[in-house]
C-alpha cells in the first residue's frame, strides 16, 4: 500500500536521512511537500528524484531558483505562509524536521489538520508547549517522537501505563567536549563543536550538544510529551551513546531501548509505526562495543541543563525565551562573534531580562521568540 508523506526541512539532517529510507522503499511511499529555507537547488533535484507534488523554500528570495531547478516538474513556492500551506496539505505523515522555533508555524499547520507528525524539530515544541499539546488533543493529530532519546521512551513506554512510571531517564553522549577543562571550553571554537563523536547532525545541534543544551530541550520536551512529572525526568551522561533512554517502572523493572547512533533508526520507528521496517543498519555488536559507561552531568561546566530545567519549573514563557535566547547565541558563536561558554550566560541572562506572560496561542508564542530574541540580541552587546 502507498502512504504519503511531506518532510519539512527536507534539505538538512534529518531530512537526508528519512529520504535515505524513502529511497529505498520507493514504490511505497508518495512524496507530497519538500522543504528548505534557502537550499533552492538541492530542493530542487530532491523535489524531481522523488516526483513530489510541490516544493517551497521559506526564504522567498530563493523561488526564483527553486522555479529553475524544478522546471515543469512540480509546484514551487515560497515564504513563511507557504510552508504553513504546504504543511497543511493531506498527508499520511509530516516529519517536522526544520530547525527551530522557524518550523513552529508548519508544525501547528500539520497539526491543525489533525495529521500524524513526526517531530524532529524539539524547538518547536519547547517553546510551543502545551499550546501545541493542547492543539494535537484538539485536532486529534499523532506526535511521534523523532528524537532518538524520546523515540527510545516511547517504545519503551508501549504496552505500559504512564501511572505506573517511577522514572524516566534521558541519555547523553556528554558532546565533544565532555572532557575539556573550564579553559579548554572557553576557547572551544565552532569547528570543534560541530565535530560530534557519535553522531552526524546539523550545526546547531551539534552545538546544542557541546554545551549540554540539547539535553535540556530534550527535557522539556520530554516533559511535554510523557507528562510523569518533572520530578520524576532525569538525565545520565552515556558517551557510548547505545542506550537511547530508559523507563523505570514502579516494580524496579528499567526498559532501555537501543540501537546504532543513527537517526534512520527513530525515523524508521516513526515511518512505519505501529509496525517495524527495514534500514540499512548493521546489527547492534555488543560484543564489539564492549562497554557501556554511565556519569551523572557536571553542572558546573555545562550549565545549560540546570538552566533549561530552571525554565521548565518557572513555566509560562520561560521555555520559549529559553530557546530563542539560545538560537541567538549559537548563531553568534558559529559566526565567531561569541564564546562558547557565553551561550549558555546569554541565555540565562536573557532569562532574567524578558519575562513575558504565558503564551496561549501560537501567535502569542511567536510574540514571545520576537521578544526575546531582541533581548538576547542587547544581551551579545555586553557578552
Ligand atoms: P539541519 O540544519 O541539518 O537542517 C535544517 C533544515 O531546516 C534544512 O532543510 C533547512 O533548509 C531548514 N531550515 C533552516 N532554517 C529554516 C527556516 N528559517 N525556515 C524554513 N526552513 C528552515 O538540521 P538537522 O536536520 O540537524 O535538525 C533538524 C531538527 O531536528 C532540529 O530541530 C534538531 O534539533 C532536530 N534533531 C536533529 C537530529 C539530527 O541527528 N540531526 C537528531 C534529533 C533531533 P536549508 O537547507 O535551506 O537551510
Amino acid at each position: 500500500m502507498t502512504r504519503s508523506i511531506s518532510i519539512l526541512g527536507a534539505t538538512g539532517s534529518v531530512g537526508a536521512s528519512t529520504l535515505d529510507l524513502i529511497r529505498r522503499n520507493r514504490d511505497q511511499w508518495r512524496v507530497v511537500a519538500l522543504t528548505a529555507n534557502s537550499s533552492a537547488g538541492e530542493l530542487g533535484e530532491l523535489a524531481r528524484e522523488f516526483d513530489a507534488e510541490i516544493a517551497v523554500v521559506g526564504d522567498e528570495g530563493c523561488l526564483g531558483d527553486l522555479r529553475d531547478a524544478v522546471g515543469n516538474h512540480c509546484e514551487a513556492a515560497g515564504g513563511r505562509q507557504a510552508l504553513c500551506e504546504a504543511a497543511a496539505r493531506p498527508a499520511d505523515i509530516t516529519v517536522a524536521a526544520i530547525v527551530g522555533c522557524a518550523g513552529l508555524g508548519p508544525v501547528m499547520a500539520a497539526i491543525e489538520r489533525g495529521g500524524t507528525v513526526a517531530l524532529a524539530n524539539k524547538e518547536a515544541l519547547v517553546s510551543a508547549g502545551e499550546v501545541m499539546t493542547d492543539a494535537v488533543a484538539k485536532h486529534g493529530a499523532t506526535l511521534l517522537p523523532v528524537d532518538s532519546e524520546h523515540n527510545a521512551i516511547f517504545q519503551c513506554l508501549a504496552g505500559n501505563r504512564i501511572e505506573d512510571v517511577a522514572k524516566i531517564t534521558l541519555t547523553a553522549s556528554g558532546g565533544p567536549f565532555r572532557e575539556w577543562s573550564q579553559a579548554q571550553l572557553d576557547a572551544a571554537t565552532p569547528a570543534q563543536a560541530v565535530k560530534h563523536p557519535n553522531w552526524d547532525m546539523g550545526a546547531k545541534i551539534s552545538v546544542d550538544s557541546a554545551t549540554m543544551m540539547n539535553k535540556g530541550l530534550e527535557f522539556i520536551e520530554a516533559h511535554h510529551l510523557f507528562p510523569v512529572g518533572l520530578d520524576r525526568l532525569g538525565i545520565v551522561v552515556h558517551p557510548q551513546s547505545v542506550i537511547h533512554s530508559m523507563v523505570e517502572y514502579r516494580d524496579g523493572s528499567t526498559l532501555a531501548q537501543l540501537g546504532p547512533s543513527d537517526m534512520r533508526v527513530p525515523i524508521a520507528s516513526c515511518l512505519a509505526y505501529p509496525q517495524r521496517m527495514d534500514t540499512p543498519m548493521p546489527p547492534l555488536d555488543l560484543a564489539d562495543i564492549g562497554q557501556l559507561t554511565f556519569f551523572a552531568p557536571d553542572e558546573e561546566l555545562f550549565p545549560a541543563t540546570r538552566v533549561a530545567r530552571e525554565a521548565v519549573q518557572a513555566g509560562g514563557a520561560a521555555p520559549a525565551v529559553l530557546n530563542a535566547a539560545n538560537e541567538v547565541a549559537v548563531a553568534a558563536f558559529l559566526a565567531g562573534k561569541l564564546a562558547f561558554t557565553r551561550i549558555a550566560v546569554v541565555v540565562e541572562q536573557t532569562l532574567a531580562q524578558c519575562t513575558p506572560p504565558a503564551p496561549s496561542s501560537l501567535d502569542d508564542v511567536l510574540a514571545v521568540d520576537a521578544e526575546a530574541r531582541s533581548c538576547a540580541e542587547r544581551m551579545l552587546e555586553t557578552a
